[in-house]
């Protein structure tokens, strides 16, 4: 290799350039040559790596201090400068400094060569009576989840500071141990993997470059969803800690309880009392639906627990049809009764006695002919 060429020299800056001076030079050379900008250009491929290697000193304190006073001489052992084999790990190295917009900025395509993944799924819960089932509904949904921090645009460090590289493992976050001839390679234990170090945390989400959000959307829900249908919110999940796009928020539908309806897929089911006289005469009665009321008509005769179907009444299904409404009527005996009431009942009674319903008779008849049989 031939002889290195001076790191102020290479980013064009000063020697008393600050922090920022550096980080805006170093942020045009990468644009300049930036691979994806010079395809099949091998120098490039080299200055972009240079540039690199003399960001990544300057950019570091401790590195840069040894630098100004001992040149390339001085940069050895724990502040020897990364050698950049790969123009990948120069994204992942440097993707701390600008942050993620600004590095997809610098680098367009190219971040997505990284091991980039979508952030995670999560679950929101809407709650729904049954009108809103079978009209259809647009409610407004909370979703908690994480925003990158605003006070420090994600690095984790103070405003005003940045994250260093890590000084264990030089910013790779892996690093090779040896146990007699085994070499493994684990997970930094100076930075858990992450290649940098956070002197100073930011205070508002106490480094982790992330915070807690909740934000409320507007969902569409069609007619006629389940219990525990799972509604898509595309790109409102989790956001994604390599740069990916935040992955999807799931909106689980629950239902809530009816105090007259009873659903049973696209069906409804009600009771509706009716009196016995009802039941015996036949009547016409008011049936609720869920837009307000219809009428059913009762025959003569009709018995405890008889079903009548109105057709369509019942919720909508994917394929435009209704449900039915299914009323199971039942008589209902009252509790209390006026003198005149009883004595029509009485009256009742004992005409019943002589005609005895033909259900009542069998049963009698059985009896009797049981008990007769023994004796
Ligand atoms: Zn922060
Ligand atoms: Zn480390």
């Amino acid at each position: 290799m031939s002889e290195k060429r001076d790191y102020y020299e290479i980013l064009g800056v000063s020697r008393n350039a600050t922090d920022k001076e550096i980080a805006d030079a170093y942020r045009k050379l990468a644009l300049k040559y930036h691979p994806d900008r010079n395809p099949g250009d091998p120098d490039a491929v080299e200055k972009f790596k240079e540039a690199s290697e003399a960001f990544e000193v300057l950019s570091n304190p401790e590195k840069r201090a040894i630098y100004d006073r001992y040149g390339h001489a001085g940069l050895s052992g724990a502040y020897q400068p990364r050698e950049f084999h790969d123009v990948s790990e120069i994204f992942d190295l440097f993707s701390s400094f600008f942050g993620d917009d600004l590095f997809g900025d610098i680098f367009g395509g190219f971040g997505r060569r990284r091991a980039v993944r979508k952030g995670e799924d999560i679950l929101c819960e809407v709650t729904l009576d049954l009108w809103e089932v079978a009209h259809g509904a647009t409610k407004t949904v909370s979703i908690e989840r994480h925003a990158v921090c605003s006070r420090c645009q994600g690095s984790g460090a103070r405003p005003g500071t940045r994250p260093e590289v890590c000084r264990y493992c030089g910013g790779r976050g892996r690093v090779s141990q040896s146990a007699g001839f085994i070499t493994i390679q684990t997970d930094c234990p100076a930075c858990q993997g992450a290649g940098q170090t956070i002197r100073d945390p930011c205070p508002e989400c106490r480094g982790r470059g992330v915070v807690r959000e909740t934000v409320t959307r507007e969902v569409r829900i069609p007619p006629g969803v389940d219990e525990n249908t799972r509604l898509r919110l595309a790109g409102e999940g989790e956001i994604s800690l390599t740069g990916g796009p935040r992955g999807d928020c799931y909106c689980v539908v629950r239902i809530k309880e009816h105090p007259i309806f009873r659903r049973e897929g696209a069906n409804l089911v009600c009771r509706v009392p009716i009196s016995y006289s009802q039941a015996v005469l036949g009547a016409t009665v008011e049936i609720p639906t869920l837009e307000g009321h219809d009428t059913l008509t009762i025959p003569p005769g009709t018995q405890s627990g008889a079903v009548f179907v109105l057709s369509g009444r019942g919720l909508p299904t994917r394929s435009r049809r209704r449900g039915d409404l299914i009323v199971e009527v039942y008589i209902e005996v009252p509790k209390k009764i006026s003198p005149q009431y009883e004595r029509l009942i009485r009256e009742l009674a004992e005409l019943e006695h002589t005609e005895v319903l033909p259900e009542r008779k069998s049963f009698f008849a059985k009896i009797k002919e049981y008990l007769g049989g023994r004796s």
